[in-house]
């Protein structure tokens, strides 16, 4: 009975994916931050994508994650620019999970050339605009300009078997929006200046959350943050994070929700090891 079977299995894929639909709309996203501006994001059918991973030398990731172990599964890694607060263990981490990696193109080009990325294994280099899609149709990835300087100083990243240049060119810097597979949006600043064009990234991509630099010197103050998120960004709730980590970015959380006043968006105080669910 060839159509009692065909009828049968087209029943069961339906009902599998119902049941995947569901699983994806009851499991909640967690996002873990774990000092500085790395994240780690689980999705609703549990994707893993880290964002610049810097532990080990990280003065407020929690002890447990200083083990790159401690991370477990990692699908995908995500790195803003090449400056070394940002991308100290993607080496490691890469070759400890076997994660794909994506980077601008020239960082991502040169971080193979130093021996950081296994060529094998040729991390995705591509360029702001982009939309990858590397874990399925599901979650998309979209490089959105930051404004910011971007190099890798391998003195810095400690590795004195390489006789090249010190300064590689870390390509432009930029930032991320994560689009998952329910449609919550994150978007991770990277490091940057506020700038008009933050508008474009509000208004076409409509971040649900924003994980926003707020530490000043290097990057947006509290102030500058607060004015990107009201005026330009628009989402719901932000995590402030690239500050507290040196004593030069002493700026605060309070500080931002000073800032912001009486705007909606909600300031969320994430501490470092403590996930949140959305
Ligand atoms: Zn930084």
């Amino acid at each position: 009975m060839p159509f009692a079977w065909k009828t049968l299995r087209g029943v069961a894929t339906l009902i599998a994916l119902c049941m995947t639909a569901a699983l994806a709309a009851a499991e909640p996203i967690e996002v873990l931050w774990l000092g500085h501006s790395t994240f780690r994001i689980t999705s609703a059918t549990g994707k893993v994508i880290v964002i610049d991973p810097f532990l080990k030398t990280n003065p407020r990731t929690p002890a447990k994650y200083k083990d790159l172990a401690a991370l477990g599964k990692v699908d995908l890694i995500l790195v803003t620019h090449g400056h070394r607060d940002h991308i100290y263990d993607v080496s490691e981490l890469a070759k400890l999970t076997g994660a794909q990696v994506i980077a601008s193109y020239e960082l991502s080009k040169n971080l193979v050339v130093a021996g950081l990325l296994d060529a094998a294994k040729t991390p995705v280099g591509m360029n702001k605009g982009g939309t990858m899609s590397p874990l399925g149709p599901g979650i998309k990835i979209h490089m959105v300009p930051a404004s910011h300087s971007s190099s890798v100083d391998m003195v810095e990243m400690n590795r004195p078997e390489w006789k090249g240049a010190r300064l590689l060119d870390g390509g432009a810097a930029v930032g991320y929006v994560v689009e998952l597979e329910n449609g919550f949006r994150i978007y991770h600043t990277g490091d940057t200046d506020v700038f008009g064009d933050m508008a474009l990234i509000g208004r076409r991509l409509k971040p649900d959350l924003a994980l926003v630099c707020i530490g000043g010197y290097f990057t947006m103050d509290p102030e500058g943050a607060a004015f990107a998120m009201r005026e330009y960004i628009k989402p719901k709730q932000v995590i402030p994070m690239h500050f507290g980590t040196f004593p030069v970015i002493n700026r605060t959380p309070a500080e931002l929700k000073a800032a912001l006043g009486n705007s909606p968006i909600k300031v969320i105080e994430a501490k470092p090891g403590e996930p949140l669910r959305f």
